[in-house]
C-alpha cells in the first residue's frame, strides 16, 4: 500500500537525514529537511568529526534503494582487509573475505553527504541550511529553527518530526521533556584523534591503497583508512586518562611535542607517513565516543528518532552509518505500511531496537578485538579455522564478520550465531597451536549440531 501525499519534517541533513529525504520523496511524501550547518555544497564540508567512512553491502543496499549507490561509488575505495602493522617486519593483509566481492568501501563523509543532499534536492525535498533545531512545542505541533550564525529564529508548522540529528539530537532533548525516553549513555574511556597521510610527490598513495591500516599496539591503536584524493585518515584511538599500568593516554600528551615523542616510540613507521603531525595534532580536536540506550524512539505520530539520534554506537565495526541507512529503509517501509503515524513509529521501534542493541553491542566487542587480539596468536588460530569452517560447512558456518558486512540478516540473528561459534571456535582451538592437530570429526560434528542453514535477506 502506497501512503497518500503527506508530510514530515526532517532534524538534520547529514548522512541518514538525507537518505531519507530521496526515500520519502520517491514515495511521494512532501519532505522538509532543517539543517543546523551551512550548505556544504556551497561553503565546503565541515563535517567536524571522522572524514571517512567505511561503507558496507547495509549501507550499499540502502542506497541502491535510494538509486544512490553508482553515485556514490564514484568516490568509494575499495579496502580488502585489515593491513596489519606490527614491529618492523613487513604489513601483512588478513582479507575480510573470500575475495574481491566480500569488501568494504571507504567513503569520504563530506562526498558522501554531498551527493546524497544533491540526490535529495532533485527528488523534490525542500533543504532549510543554517537551521538548527532550537525548540518544540509538540501540543501546538509547531517547531523553532535557529540560524547559529546570528540570532535569528523561525517557527514552522508541523506534522510530524523525523530526528536525524545525530548522537547529540536536539530533537530527542525535546521528546524527552514529554515523554521520559530512558536514555542512557556509556561512554569510552578512549577518544579518539584524527592526522593525515597526504599523498606522494608524484601524487600516488603513500601506502597501499586498498586496505584499512591498523597499528595495534595492546590498549591503544592507529587506523588508517584511504581517500580518493589519495591521501589516508589516520585515526588514533587512546585512552583519555592514564590508568594504573601507566600506558599511555591523551592527558600526558600535554602539548605536541610529547605528542610526537610518543608517536616515534609507538607509532615509528606511521609518524614517518605524516608530514604535517604537528599542524595536525594541534588542529584536531579529541573526540568521544559512547554507546547511547534509549527505551523508546517515539512519541506518538508526532516524533520519531533514527540513526544516531537513536542509537550512537561505537565505531569499532563500521556501522554506525550503516545501520542508520538500514534504519531510513525501515522506516520507509512501515510508512507504506501503515497510515496511521503513530503505527509506523511504533513498528519501526519494534522492528530495528533489537538490531540496534545487537550491533551496538558487537561495536563493543570488536573494539576489543581490533585492539587487543589482531596480532594474537590464538585469535589468528581461530581466524584460520573460521575461513576453514567456512569451506567446509558453506551457508552454515558463516564468518560473523561477514554476517555483519556482507550480509543483510538481521544484526540480532547476525549476534546470536557469532557467540555460538565464538564457543565452536574458542573449544576446538584451545590447547593447539596449529591447525593440523585440531579434531575434525568433533569440530564438523558440533557445528551440524548447533548452527543451521543461513540464508540471507532477499534482495
Ligand atoms: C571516529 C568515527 C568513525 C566512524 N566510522 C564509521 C564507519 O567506518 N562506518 C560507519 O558505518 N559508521 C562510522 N561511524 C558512525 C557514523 O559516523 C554515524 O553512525 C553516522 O554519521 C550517523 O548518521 P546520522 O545521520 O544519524 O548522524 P550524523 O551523521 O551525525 O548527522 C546528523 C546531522 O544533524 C545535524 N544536526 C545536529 N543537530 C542539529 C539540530 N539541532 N538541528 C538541525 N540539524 C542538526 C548535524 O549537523 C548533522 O548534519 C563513525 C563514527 C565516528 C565517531
Amino acid at each position: 500500500m502506497t501512503a497518500p501525499a503527506r508530510h514530515l519534517t526532517i532534524i538534520g541533513a547529514g548522512l541518514a537525514g538525507a537518505l531519507l529525504g530521496i526515500l520519502l520523496r520517491r514515495r511521494g511524501w512532501n519532505v522538509d529537511l532543517y539543517e543546523k550547518r551551512g550548505d556544504p555544497r556551497v561553503q565546503g564540508y565541515g563535517g567536524g568529526r571522522s572524514i571517512n567512512l567505511a561503507l558496507a553491502e547495509r549501507g550499499r543496499h540502502a542506497l541502491r534503494a535510494a538509486d544512490a549507490d553508482d553515485a556514490v561509488m564514484h568516490h568509494a575505495i575499495m579496502m580488502r582487509g585489515r593491513m596489519v602493522h606490527v614491529g618492523d617486519t613487513e604489513p601483512v593483509l588478513q582479507r575480510y573475505g573470500r575475495d574481491d566481492s566480500e569488501v568494504i568501501w571507504s567513503v569520504h563523509r563530506g562526498d558522501l553527504n554531498i551527493v546524497l543532499l544533491d540526490l535529495a534536492e532533485a527528488a523534490g525535498a525542500r533543504l532549510h541550511f543554517d537551521a538548527g533545531l532550537d525548540a518544540v512545542n509538540f501540543d501546538s505541533r509547531r517547531a523553532v529553527f535557529r540560524d547559529p550564525r546570528g540570532d535569528s529564529t523561525r517557527e514552522v508548522q508541523f506534522e510530524a518530526l523525523v530526528g536525524a540529528d545525530g548522537a547529540g539530537s536536539a530533537l530527542r532533548a525535546a521528546m524527552h521533556r514529554v515523554r521520559d525516553l530512558g536514555e542512557r549513555s556509556d561512554f569510552l574511556d578512549h577518544g579518539y584523534k584524527e592526522l593525515e597521510i597526504p599523498p606522494r610527490a608524484d601524487g600516488g598513495f603513500r601506502i597501499e591503497p586498498n586496505a584499512l591500516h591498523i597499528w595495534p599496539r595492546g590498549h591503544y591503536m592507529c587506523i588508517a583508512l584511504p581517500n580518493d584524493e589519495k591521501t589516508f585518515t589516520v585515526t588514533l584511538f587512546l585512552p583519555h586518562h592514564a590508568g594504573a599500568d601507566g600506558g599511555p593516554a591523551f592527558d600526558q600528551l600535554v602539548d605536541v611535542d610529547s605528542a610526537r615523542d610518543f608517536f616515534e616510540r609507538d607509532f615509528p613507521s606511521a609518524l614517518a607517513l605524516i608530514p604535517e603531525f604537528d599542524r595536525d595534532w594541534r588542529a584536531n580536536p579529541v573526540g568521544q565516543l559512547g554507546t547511547l540506550y534509549l527505551d523508546h524512539w517515539h512519541l506518538d505520530g508526532r516524533a520519531v528518532l533514527l540513526g544516531d539520534a537513536a542509537h550512537a554506537m561505537v565505531p569499532f565495526h563500521g556501522q554506525g552509518m550503516n545501520c542508520a541507512f538500514e534504519d531510513c529503509v525501515a522506516l520507509a517501509q512501515q510508512l507504506d505500511a501503515h497510515d496511521d503515524l503513530a503505527n509506523a513509529f511504533a513498528a519501526f521501534e519494534a522492528g530495528r531496537k533489537p538490531d540496534a542493541a545487537a550491533i551496538q553491542r558487537m561495536a563493543l566487542d570488536n573494539y576489543l578485538e581490533m585492539r587487543d587480539r589482531v596480532d594474537d596468536a590464538d585469535y589468528l588460530l581461530q581466524r584460520e579455522l573460521e575461513l576453514a569452517l567456512q569451506d567446509r560447512h558453506p551457508g552454515r558456518f558463516v564468518p560473523h564478520y561477514a554476517m555483519v558486512t556482507f550480509m543483510r540478516i538481521p544484526y540480532s540473528l547476525a549476534m546470536t550465531r557469532t557467540d555460538l561459534q565464538r564457543g565452536i571456535l574458542e573449544r576446538a582451538t584451545a590447547g593447539h597451536a596449529s591447525m593440523s592437530t585440531l579434531d575434525w570429526d568433533a569440530i564438523d560434528a558440533e557445528v551440524r549440531d548447533l548452527l543451521t542453514l543461513l540464508e540471507d535477506v532477499p534482495a
